[in-house]
């Protein structure tokens, strides 16, 4: 982005996409962006300036369609046609790559419709938004962190890197009927942050297969005081998991049945 802004003004940039490879499966996934750019170079010099800056960037000749640093294609140029043998525009494979039209979609509504087309929908985890912009300020990343929760029923979203602090957004699952709505069914808006509460996970004790009780607990339930939630299963033996006050349930992180290692968490809780 940083290169394609010295051709032009960036005027809009999508998210980036981690998608399968297209054309010649073996090889690592690929990320995908699309960017719109305001540029004073016609067609072809625009060609010539991306092909520039992807040598620049460390492309080197591989077969078509193969693993790449780096490809910069032009999908459209204003609603200038050509059909030349080394410079096709419209992009000819463009409404065949949810690829491209699923980051494109993002910064241009017209392609939406085309590639919902495609069956691209944000749940089917196919086209997974990343967040990795390093020059980014926290507060674009939590932003973007913020629109690709709201586009898809994850539960929780965490992003961490070593050494950095983690950010991490949740809410309870669509479907659970909860009394009223916790504060964590929405997505925190940006600016809207508050401190976070303190989070308790219960991990379990033992190695075995853990139970949960019932009525079985789900997230966004109000622990009145200390509650048996589980129990863990070893040797016979029944062995409690207490949730060790009250607060709100924010996660149960197993399922019924489940063999359960020492100290794999169980559930979380929000002290209140
Ligand atoms: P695909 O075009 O299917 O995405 P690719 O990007 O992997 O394949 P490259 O090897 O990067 O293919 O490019 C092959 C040639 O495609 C380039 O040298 C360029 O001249 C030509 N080309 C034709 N139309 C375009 C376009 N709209 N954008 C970029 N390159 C284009
Ligand atoms: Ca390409
Ligand atoms: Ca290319």
């Amino acid at each position: 982005m940083a290169q394609l802004a010295t051709v032009g003004g960036l005027a809009a940039v999508s998210r980036l996409y981690r998608t399968k490879p297209w054309g010649y499966g073996d090889q690592p996934e690929f990320i995908n962006a699309a960017a719109l750019l305001d540029t004073a170079l016609g067609p072809r010099e625009l060609l010539n300036a991306l092909q520039q800056i992807e040598t620049r960037l460390g492309r080197r000749p591989t077969h078509r369609w193969g693993p790449r640093v780096i490809d910069l294609d032009i999908l459209y140029y204003a609603d200038v046609r050509i059909n030349e043998p080394d410079l096709i525009i419209p992009h000819p494979r463009l409404l065949e790559r949810r690829f491209a039209l699923v980051p494109l979609a993002d910064i241009d509504p017209r392609y939406r419709d085309a590639a919902a087309r495609l069956g691209y929908s944000a749940q089917s985890g196919e086209c997974t938004a990343l967040m990795f912009d390093e020059s980014d300020q926290l507060i674009g990343r939590v932003r973007r962190l913020v629109a690709a929760f709201e586009e898809t029923d994850l539960v929780r979203l965490r992003v961490s890197e070593e050494g950095d602090d983690a950010i991490e957004l949740r809410r309870a699952p669509r479907g659970t009927n909860l009394a009223g709505p916790p504060d964590a069914e929405r997505a925190i808006a940006p600016g809207q942050a508050r401190e976070p509460a303190a989070l308790e996970v219960i991990k379990a004790n033992l190695v075995g297969i853990v139970h949960l009780n019932k009525p079985v607990p789900v997230p966004g339930a109000r622990l009145e005081d200390d509650r048996e939630l589980a129990y863990v299963e070893a040797l016979g033996i029944r062995n409690p998991v207490n949730s060790r006050g009250s607060g709100r349930l924010v996660a149960v992180l197993v399922s019924d049945g489940e063999a359960v290692e020492y100290g794999q968490p169980l559930f979380e809780i929000e002290r209140v």
